[in-house]
């Protein structure tokens, strides 16, 4: 393992971002971990780096980025109904799915495409079109980066939320997640209600479901609405839809109905998620400010789905945080809502 110094990150993030890191190694197990943490300045901070696709450098990273290439997926255990599969922290999200899908087991497939490495997938309990990482995950193993020591974290330790997990709060930048367990289904139970799934499926003329069908109806989905990061620099949606409860809801309808800039018969989109708190799509509000499809110098929001900010070239990490800012300022001004983002800032 060769420790690099002042390493360009441009290839390693999807914004393209060409930060430096002061120190820039890889490792391919616990022990080569422990190694390099013993060789690097023990002040200096740490970044464990998976596909650099929820990650925006606005400035050069003045310690070491840690690029984690743990590979192996094992078979732990299996029974007529359940498989559990261990996959190694640096293993493709995608591939690692596909690879589930190619075995008909169940729970990854509405996760397909997501850019990324297996490492990274509990940090913000990923999720989409109706499903999150943490409806199948049974457990991980991390390195705690000071102590020196794997710690094993179940469902519940895990503390997972909407896009949320203790990883992004009280454990912040403290462990490498070493590997991933899941538990998958060997008797699929499907969930197409979300979004495009089941028109989607129509149009493939899916009669009988399966794994496999979900999976490429997602992926289909997907590739005619998600910018691709290897051509137009971006990191998914930059910011959370935010959560509001019943009496803001309330509030934001009549504060809408009487806004004059907002035409009239638009209504706030809305999901219930329980009897006292609705989500709101993010992307909603950011469109009605006027930012979808808008480009301030290098920096814009993608032309299809407004909570996508891209590079169009060019663009430093300043200036899509910046950017990000204005969006923030303007929605608050205009529904009083501040958006959080979601892609992890250094
Ligand atoms: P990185 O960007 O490398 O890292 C993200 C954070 O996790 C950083 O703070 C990093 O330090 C930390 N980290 C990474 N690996 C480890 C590890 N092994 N141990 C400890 N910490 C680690 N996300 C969704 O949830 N749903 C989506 O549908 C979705 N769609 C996307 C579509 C596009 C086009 C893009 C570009 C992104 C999308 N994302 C989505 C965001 C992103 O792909 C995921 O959050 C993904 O899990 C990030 O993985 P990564 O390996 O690239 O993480
Ligand atoms: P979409 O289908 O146009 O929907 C817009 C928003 O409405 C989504 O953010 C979604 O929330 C919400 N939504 C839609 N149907 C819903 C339902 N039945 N119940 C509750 N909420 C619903 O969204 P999209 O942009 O094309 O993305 C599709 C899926 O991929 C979403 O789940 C999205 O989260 C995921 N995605 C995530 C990222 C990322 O970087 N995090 C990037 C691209 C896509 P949720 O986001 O809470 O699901």
């Amino acid at each position: 393992m060769q420790v690099e110094e002042n390493f360009l990150l441009q290839n390693l993030n999807t914004f393209g971002i060409a930060a430096q890191a002061k120190y820039f190694s890889a490792f391919r197990s616990a022990s080569e971990l422990e190694i390099l943490l013993e060789e690097l300045p023990e002040t200096d901070p740490k970044l464990i780096l998976g596909g650099g696709s929820n990650i925006l450098f606005t400035k050069n990273f003045n310690g070491a980025v840690l690029k984690n290439e743990i590979q192996d997926i094992t078979i732990l255990d299996e029974n007529q109904d359940y498989v559990y599969v261990q996959a190694g922290a640096g293993v493709s999200w995608h591939s690692f799915v596909m690879y589930c899908v190619e075995n008909n087991w169940g729970g990854l497939e509405n996760l397909s495409l997501i850019p990324g490495n297996v490492g990274a997938s509990p940090m913000q309990n990923i999720g989409a079109y109706g499903v999150e990482i943490k409806d199948v995950f049974e457990s991980l193993e991390a390195f705690h980066l000071k102590e020196k020591t794997i710690v094993n974290f179940n469902n519940a330790d895990c503390e997972f939320g909407y896009r949320e997990s203790i990883f992004k709060k009280s454990l912040k930048n403290q462990f490498a997640i070493l590997n991933v367990r899941f538990k998958l289904c060997k008797r699929p139970v499907f969930n197409i209600q979300y979004g495009a799934i089941e028109s989607e499926l129509e149009k493939m003329k899916v009669n009988q479901l399966s794994v496999k069908a979900v999976s490429d109806a997602v992926i289909k989905i997907r590739q005619s609405k998600l910018p691709d990061p290897a051509l137009l620099g971006n990191a998914g949606s930059f910011f959370k839809n935010p959560v509001i409860n019943q009496n803001a809801f309330v509030e934001l309808n009549r504060q809408i109905s009487k806004n004059k800039k907002i035409d009239e018969s638009t209504d706030l989109p809305f999901y219930k998620i329980s009897n006292e708190q609705y989500k709101i799509p993010a992307g909603w509000l950011i469109e009605q400010c006027g930012f979808k499809g808008k480009r301030l110098g290098n920096v814009g929001c993608y032309e299809k789905q407004a909570l996508v900010i891209v590079n169009y070239g060019g663009a430093t990490g300043a200036d899509v945080y910046n950017f990000s800012k204005t969006i923030i300022d303007k929605v608050q001004a205009e529904f009083g809502i501040v958006l959080e983002r979601e892609v992890n800032v250094f």
